[in-house]
């Protein structure tokens, strides 16, 4: 039944049943988790083959001895392997530590204090902004806050951002220095940029001010739920057309493919900004971790061994994504109250409620023992202005507390649509 259009009679009948259903579930004291973005016991589990992998072995095909300090920016090999995964160039890579997320602090405050191959963003006067596409991922949010950043956000459609609004801020403010981009399966929408939208943004850097940097956050490059998911369009072939590598960072781990905390990270771009970067991170690491290096080599191979890992990881999340998608499309898809995408890879869907009710379901789901992602959070500053998205992370949960939480979770959005409504 479509709410928008129900009678007043048919709302009252519904809101008292939908009222029913709620309490019981109050009454149940459950405890499930919807929050968080991070893979399963059962994925992690994929790589326990990385213990002892090395044998004993601790030198590298080219006799480098792992256990030493040195080889700051990686090991040739670990290099080669991103660069095929991602479609990279090798020389363009430098890996450095565990955390794509520190890389991009790291990035922000080098080109913020010391300039990444152009003039540090801090000589010049004014405010330094970036573009924050929306719903978008807090923690890029953070970066910007900690570091004193201007927000500005930007709609999305399932296209990626809204190119003309994108270039008409960049061509009014050349203090714009930068836009975060989770390019394919984004967090949280899960859509991937489409080749126009690509192409535009690796142009930006035609019409930006000094020093301008495209923050794309390939964190789920490889994370696909289908064979067939779309493909992303090459943001460094696009740049290499319009002359605009220097304006392109470029970023990636094996966080969400072998062990979250314990993988390897990579950051790519074109020199002068990749030696720059190179520069201030050799006065902050005499090396990063070469045998956690070898042993992600040894168990991934080659950009075919990295598919073949990664569809072990898509058996697992698949059913959690159909479980969500099967609830939501069951119990919403005719009532004309929320819309959401299906994505084919990623590690979240993205919900959107009528406005001003995020933060009703969110808070009426908690009371009945499901936990969300606090509304607002994919929003800079918190800042949801309609109060509508609402983050869905499927990939911890076991599959049974996934049905439980979803079925809560249509609960709670049809009460507080119904309520609304009737209060209209
Ligand atoms: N970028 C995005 C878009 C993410 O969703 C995440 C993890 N949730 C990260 C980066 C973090 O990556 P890493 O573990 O490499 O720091």
């Amino acid at each position: 039944m479509n709410l928008q259009s129900a009678s007043r009679e048919q709302l009252q009948a519904f809101e008292a049943e939908l009222s029913q259903q709620y309490d019981t579930y109050q009454a149940a004291g459950l405890n499930l988790d919807l929050t968080r973005g991070k893979p399963s016991t059962e994925q992690v589990a994929l790589s326990n083959n990385l213990d002892g992998i090395l044998s004993g072995n601790y030198f590298a095909a080219d006799g480098t001895d792992l256990r030493n300090y040195g080889g700051l920016d990686g090991l040739p090999e670990m290099k080669q392997l991103f660069a095929d995964t991602f479609g990279l160039d090798a020389s363009s890579i430098a890996i450095a530590g565990n955390s794509s997320l520190t890389l991009m602090y790291q990035s922000v405050m080098f080109a913020q204090h010391f300039g990444l191959g152009a003039e540090a963003w801090n000589k010049e006067e004014g405010e330094v902004k970036f573009l924050c596409p929306v719903p978008g991922y807090d923690r890029h949010f953070s970066i910007c806050e900690e570091l004193g950043i201007a927000m500005i956000p930007v709609a999305m459609n399932e296209n990626g951002p809204l190119m003309d609004e994108v270039e008409a801020l960049i061509k009014a403010d050349p203090m714009i220095k930068g836009i975060w981009c989770v390019p394919r399966f984004s967090n949280p929408t899960g859509c991937v940029y489409s080749a126009e939208v690509v192409g535009r943004i690796a142009a930006l850097g035609k019409i930006a001010g000094k020093g301008f940097k495209v923050f794309w956050d390939n964190a789920y490059a490889v994370h696909v739920l289908n064979d067939n998911a779309e493909e992303l369009t090459s943001i460094t072939d696009c740049a290499k057309d319009a002359g605009t590598e220097d304006n392109i960072l470029l970023f990636g781990s094996t966080s969400k493919v072998t062990f979250a905390g314990a993988g390897v990270a990579f950051l790519a771009a074109a020199s002068p900004a990749l030696s720059a970067f190179k520069k201030h991170l050799a006065i902050s690491s005499i090396g990063p971790d070469k045998v956690n290096q070898q042993r992600h080599i040894d168990l991934l191979k080659d950009a075919e061994g990295f598919k073949r890992h990664m569809a072990k990881h898509a058996v697992i999340l698949k059913p959690r994504f159909d479980i969500v998608e099967k609830h939501l499309s069951e119990g919403l898809a005719a009532a004309g109250i929320a819309t959401w995408l299906k994505p084919e890879g990623g590690y979240f869907v993205s919900f959107d409620s009528m406005p001003g009710l995020a933060k009703e379901v969110v808070a009426m789901a908690a009371k009945a023992g499901v936990k969300l992602t606090p509304a607002g959070a994919t929003y800079p500053y918190g800042d949801d202005p309609l109060d509508t998205n609402i983050r869905i992370a499927p990939t911890y949960p076991a599959i049974e507390d996934i049905d439980q939480a979803m079925g809560i979770f249509v609960t709670c959005v049809k009460l507080a649509s119904v309520r609304k409504l009737l209060s209209a």
